[in-house]
């Protein structure tokens, strides 16, 4: 379903859920809405479910205006994060809901449900009853249940909430891969952002009621456009001052602001290690973490601190030693508008 939303406000008294939320969602894709706590990604959920009305705005499916068709008539699944499953139900009369509803024949339950359950690798349990699942199955029951009547569009609020890391990591890989076998559009709301890095195709960041930025993740990652969406996604060291000296990127022309600095981004060694140790500032280790996968560093570079991360293939570096630190990019945010330095 293609998607149009126009200056989408919704306030609930006098507290405004929603600002002046804009966005096109092409048809078959998967978005992730990701925001802190509170930022308003249920309410545009819901907005487009017909479950809440906006204040003011326009909701368009298929280039139709929608604002005032009830949810049963926007050809609409759901998942929820807590499987919202019927406790008494079977799996298979779970799935065969939305159908029976509809009034679906037998025939036609049978063979649709049969589908579903082959699609999410259910075979095998459909006799059994919700509290006889593991919480991944339950969500894959509550996922096929969603999908069985052919919804146009899937919202899925928070659907791996519920379940614990590993199997969700696995659960997660595995929607992204029956979304795009299915080929619904798809909306899920998260918080973690590394659930929208690895499963959305776009993400729309959402904060106090505003989109903050749209797009894909590589690109949110790598192009934030304001402070906000920078330290939300990825990790940063966050700096706020005068610049003093560009030495060479004067064109740029930035004067004060502030700076972010992805610690992936800064080169930390001493002298031989370092690919440009003319162009580097003198600092000094405080803090040495392992991660797994790197060594974090913790360094003093003049008054400032910043962390950074070191390459487990070179040896560890110590609390005290004397240091190279070669920053390779730089955001710097004026007035909310962004200037990359590399
Ligand atoms: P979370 O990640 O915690 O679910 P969210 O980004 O989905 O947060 P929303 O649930 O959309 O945020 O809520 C946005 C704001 O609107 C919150 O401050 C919330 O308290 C408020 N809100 C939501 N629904 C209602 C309601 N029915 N009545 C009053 N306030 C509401």
């Amino acid at each position: 379903m293609h998607i149009v939303a126009k200056h989408l406000t919704k306030s609930f008294g006098s507290f405004q859920a929603t600002k002046d939320v804009s966005f096109e969602i092409e048809k078959g894709s998967l978005i992730g809405l990701l925001g802190p706590s509170g930022g308003g990604k249920t309410t545009i959920l819901r907005m487009l479910a017909g479950l809440e009305e906006p204040d003011s705005g326009e909701i368009l499916f298929h280039g139709q205006k929608v604002n005032q068709f009830p949810p049963q008539k926007r050809g609409i699944g759901f998942v929820f994060q807590n499987y919202a499953l019927f406790r008494h139900m079977s799996v298979f009369d779970n799935i065969a809901f939305g159908l029976t509803v509809k009034k679906a024949s037998k025939q036609e339950i049978k063979k649709r449900v049969g589908e579903l359950i082959e699609l999410t690798g259910l075979q095998g349990l459909e006799k059994r009853l919700p509290h006889q699942l593991s919480g991944g199955q339950r969500q894959r029951v509550a996922f096929a249940r969603a999908l069985a009547p052919e919804p146009q569009l899937l919202l899925l609020d928070e659907p791996f909430a519920a379940i614990d890391a590993k199997v969700r990591k696995e659960l997660r890989t595995w929607l992204k891969e029956m979304i795009a076998h299915v080929g619904v559009t798809s909306i899920f709301v998260t918080h973690d952002q590394e659930e929208a890095i690895e499963v959305a195709d776009e993400i729309m960041i959402i904060n106090q009621g505003r989109l903050e930025q749209k797009g894909a993740p590589i690109h949110i990652y790598n192009s934030p456009e304001t402070p906000f969406v920078a330290g939300f996604i990825g990790e940063s060291n966050r700096f706020e001052g005068d610049v003093a000296d560009l030495r060479g990127f004067e064109h740029i022309g930035v004067d004060s602001g502030k700076a972010i600095i992805r610690p992936e981004f800064i080169e930390i060694g001493h002298k031989p290690e370092v690919s440009f140790p003319s162009a580097a500032e003198n600092g000094v280790v405080k803090n040495v973490y392992f991660r797994g996968s790197s060594w974090q560093i913790e360094a003093e570079v003049g008054d400032r601190k910043l962390f950074a991360y070191r390459s487990m293939q070179l040896p560890a570096l110590s609390p005290g030693d004397n240091v190279l630190v070669l920053i390779h990019k730089l955001y710097i945010f004026n007035e909310n508008q962004q200037t990359v330095v590399e």
